[in-house]
C-alpha cells in the first residue's frame, strides 16, 4: 500500500485545522508518530508509483545520523531528543547545547502556544542543527486530545522564524527486515530497531496461532513494512506489509490486503483471514469514513495520525460493544466528547467517542457482552457531524481497529486475484531476504 491512497482527509479534519489561526497553517505541518525518528541510511529517492521491477537498496549499516545536507560549508543535520517529564522546549534546547533563543520566542508568542506546546513525556523532539549549536529546524509531534496528532514544525529560513509554505515532501518506502533469533523475540526485535508499532502489529497478527514470546532460537522472523520519511528522515512507520516467520521449521506467513483506502486486513498465502477478531462491528453496517494512520491534507499540505478509524452513522443510531469487556470509563472529555472505553482483555481495550447518549445502564466499573448496546451516534466534543470515533489500544497503544480487532471479512473472487498479484510482489520481497546476510535492507 502506498501513502497516497490516504491523500485524502475527512471533511471534519479540514474544517478543525481550518479553524487555527490562517497564520500558523503552514507550520503546523502535521505528521505522525509512530516511531522515533531515528536516522536509516536511507536512499530517498521514492517513487510516486509502484514500478516493476523493484530497485533493491541495500544498506548495510545503520547511520549514527540523518541524512544531511550542506549549505554552504556549515554541515547540518537533524538530531533528536526525547522528551522528559516538565520538559519545555527551552529546556530541552539548553540540554542539547542549541542556542534557540529566537525560536522559543517566536513559538511562545504564537496565539497557538497554549495547545502546540504541550510536550508529551517519551515523545521525540527532532532539531536541525550544525556543529555550532545554531538551531535551523525544529519538529514535535503533538496530540489533538482527539485521537489525532499533528507535527509541529518550525523553520528557519533567511533569518526568520516562520511557517513553510512548501508541500510536505514525504514519502513512503518499503523496509525488509529478517531476523534470526539467538535469544526471545521481544528482545531481538527491539535490539533490531523494529518500530515499536510494527512490533506491536507483528505480536497481533499471529496471536490467534501462537504467542511471539513462544519463538526459539534459531527461528526466522522476516518482515516487510511501510517507513514514512519526512526530508530524508525517517520520522514513522505504516503498514505492516507482509511477516513470514518460521516457527520450528513451520512457516507461518500474513499478508495486508487493503479492502479500499480506509481499511484492511492479513490473510495467509490462500488468502484465508490469519485472524478471527471480534465477531462484530461496533455499529452495524456503518460504512468506514476514515482509516487509521497518515492522512495528508491536499490543501493544507500537512500530515496527520488517526488514532482510530471513523464510521459514518446519522445521529442515535446505536453503538454495540463489538466483544465482551469491563466499562473502564464513561465519561465525557473535552475532545472526545461522550465516551466509553471497555477492557476485553489485559493488553486490549477499546474506545467510542462522541457519543450522544449513553446506553441504558451503561456505568463505569460494570460489564457488557457483546452486542449490547453502549451508546449512540453524535457529535459531541471536537466534532464537526455526527459519526463514531472508534478506538482500538493494544497495551494502551492506538492500533488499527481493522486489522488488530474488527473482523476478517473473507475475499471476494476478484479481491482474491488483488491478494494474489499483490502477494506475488510481497513474497518476493520476503523470499529476497532469505539470501541476503545483512539484517537490514530497505526497497526503495
Ligand atoms: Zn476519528
Amino acid at each position: 500500500m502506498d501513502y497516497r491512497k490516504l491523500l485524502h482527509i475527512p471533511q471534519k479534519c479540514a474544517a478543525k485545522l481550518i479553524n487555527h489561526h490562517l497564520s500558523w497553517l503552514g507550520f503546523a505541518a502535521t505528521l505522525p508518530l509512530l516511531g522515533t525518528a531515528t536516522a536509516f541510511g536511507v536512499a530517498v529517492g521514492a517513487k510516486e508509483t509502484q514500478p516493476e521491477p523493484v530497485v533493491q537498496q541495500q544498506v548495510v549499516e545503520r547511520l549514527a545520523l540523518p541524512a544531511f545536507r550542506f549549505e554552504g560549508s556549515q554541515a547540518r543535520y537533524w538530531r533528536d531528543e526525547t522528551i522528559k517529564r516538565g520538559d519545555t522546549i527551552a529546556r530541552v534546547l539548553n540540554r542539547l547545547g542549541i542556542a534557540g533563543k529566537d525560536a522559543s520566542a517566536f513559538l511562545y508568542n504564537s496565539p497557538l502556544a497554549k495547545d502546540l506546546l504541550k510536550l508529551k513525556t517519551g515523545a521525540t523532539l527532532t532539531v536541525q542543527t550544525n556543529d555550532e549549536g545554531e538551531l535551523f529546524g525544529l519538529r514535535f509531534l503533538q496530540d489533538d486530545d482527539n485521537g489525532e496528532q499533528i507535527l509541529v514544525a518550525l523553520e528557519k529560513k533567511d533569518g526568520q522564524w516562520q511557517a513553510s509554505a512548501d508541500p510536505v515532501a514525504a514519502q513512503s518506502v518499503e523496509t525488509v527486515r529478517s531476523i534470526t533469533l539467538k535469544r526471545g523475540a521481544a528482545a531481538e526485535l527491539a535490539a533490531a530497531s523494529i518500530p515499536a508499532d510494527i512490533r506491536n502489529q507483528l505480536e497481533q497478527v499471529f496471536c490467534d496461532q501462537f504467542e511471539l514470546a513462544s519463538l526459539k532460537p534459531g527461528d526466522r522472523i522476516n518482515l516487510v513494512y511501510e517507513t514514512m520519511i519526512y526530508d530524508g528522515v525517517s520520522i514513522a512507520s505504516g503498514n505492516l506489509l507482509a511477516v513470514s516467520i518460521l516457527r520450528g521449521g513451520q512457516l507461518h506467513q500474513a499478508f495486508y490486503f487493503a479492502h479500499d483506502s480506509e481499511s484492511g486486513a492479513y490473510y495467509d498465502g490462500a488468502g484465508k483471514p490469519v485472524k478471527k477478531g471480534f465477531s462484530r462491528q461496533p455499529v452495524a453496517g456503518a460504512k468506514i469514513s476514515s482509516g487509521f494512520g497518515l492522512r495528508k491534507h491536499p490543501v493544507l499540505h500537512t500530515l496527520r495520525m488517526h488514532s482510530g478509524i471513523d464510521y459514518a452513522a446519522s445521529k442515535g443510531t446505536p453503538i454495540v460493544a463489538p466483544a465482551d469487556g469491563e466499562l473502564v470509563k464513561v465519561e465525557r472529555e473535552n475532545g472526545y466528547g461522550n465516551m466509553v472505553m471497555i477492557r476485553h482483555n489485559p493488553k486490549l481495550s477499546t474506545l467510542y467517542a462522541h457519543m450522544s447518549a449513553f446506553g441504558k445502564g451503561i456505568k463505569a466499573g460494570g460489564r457488557i457482552k457483546a452486542g449490547e448496546v453502549i451508546g449512540y451516534v453524535g457529535s459531541t466534543g471536537r466534532s464537526t457531524g455526527a459519526h463514531l470515533h472508534f478506538e482500538v489500544r493494544i497495551n494502551d497503544q492506538p492500533v488499527d481497529p481493522a486489522t488488530n480487532a474488527l473482523p476478517t471479512p473473507g475475499l471476494s473472487r476478484t479481491q482474491l486475484a488483488q491478494f494474489d498479484a499483490k502477494k506475488q510482489t510481497l513474497s518476493a520481497r520476503l523470499d529476497l531476504l532469505q539470501s541476503i546476510p545483512v539484517n537490514v535492507a530497505q526497497i526503495d
